[in-house]
């Protein structure tokens, strides 16, 4: 609350230099809150493509409802968008099948210049990778989910993967008494009746790391 009345007042305070600012009362604090615009470049491999479709068509329509409805789950807990800057591919070498060597070696480092992309998430298709996502800003890997429904799996992960970019944390306890898509021991990847849930600290730590997220 405190941090919602400092910024009303800074934006009075804006305000009170700007000619043209409309009166009237208070805006209400979900449209006062900055929201953290992230633009992704995303690549697919050779894997990807054989299971979803080519990038020109199936292919394409995947990864663009995953991040719709990423962001959509996202925006019930924290102000972020997620929009597709640009759509490429990436080579995992055959038989790379450790996802944090794979992070480390094979994702990408930046986007092709001149796309409006502000981060990377990079798509495997591969089956056999046997850790499901990785992450560090402005770069993410995540391996499409095999079991089905794959749609919502992969969307869990990419929820996931996204928060640690804000800060969130790995939580592996399956006594954990919050439903959270960051706890790994969370039979349902924090999904109930259909909605990605989070824990509330790593809720708070998302909101903190959002609320100075511009000033990078
Ligand atoms: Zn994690």
């Amino acid at each position: 609350m405190r941090r919602g009345a400092g910024l009303l007042a800074a934006i009075a305070a804006l305000c009170w230099g700007l000619t043209g600012c409309a009166g009237g009362g208070a805006p209400p604090p979900s449209s006062v809150r900055p929201t953290v615009a992230l633009r992704a470049f995303v690549v697919v491999d050779a894997d990807f493509t054989r299971r979803f479709g080519d990038l020109r068509g199936p292919g394409r329509t995947a990864v663009n409802n995953w991040l719709w409805e990423t962001e959509r789950q996202m925006q019930t807990q924290v102000p972020v968008s997620l929009k597709l800057a640009g759509l490429g591919s990436w080579t995992l070498p055959a038989g790379a099948l450790d996802g944090q060597r794979i992070f480390a070696k094979y994702v990408p480092q930046a986007w092709p210049t001149g796309t409006r992309a502000n981060c990377l998430i990079a798509l495997t298709g591969r089956k056999a990778v046997y850790w499901s996502g990785v992450s560090q800003w402005p770069r993410l890997f995540v391996k499409a989910q095999a079991a089905e429904p794959v749609n919502a799996k992969t969307v869990a992960m990419l929820c996931h993967e996204i928060s640690h970019w804000f800060g969130a944390v790995d939580i592996v306890d399956a006594g954990f008494p919050e439903r959270s898509v960051m706890n790994y021991k969370d039979a349902r990847f924090g999904m109930v009746g259909g909605r990605v849930t989070w824990d509330q600290a790593n809720r708070r730590r998302m909101l903190k790391a959002m609320a100075t997220w511009g000033a990078r």
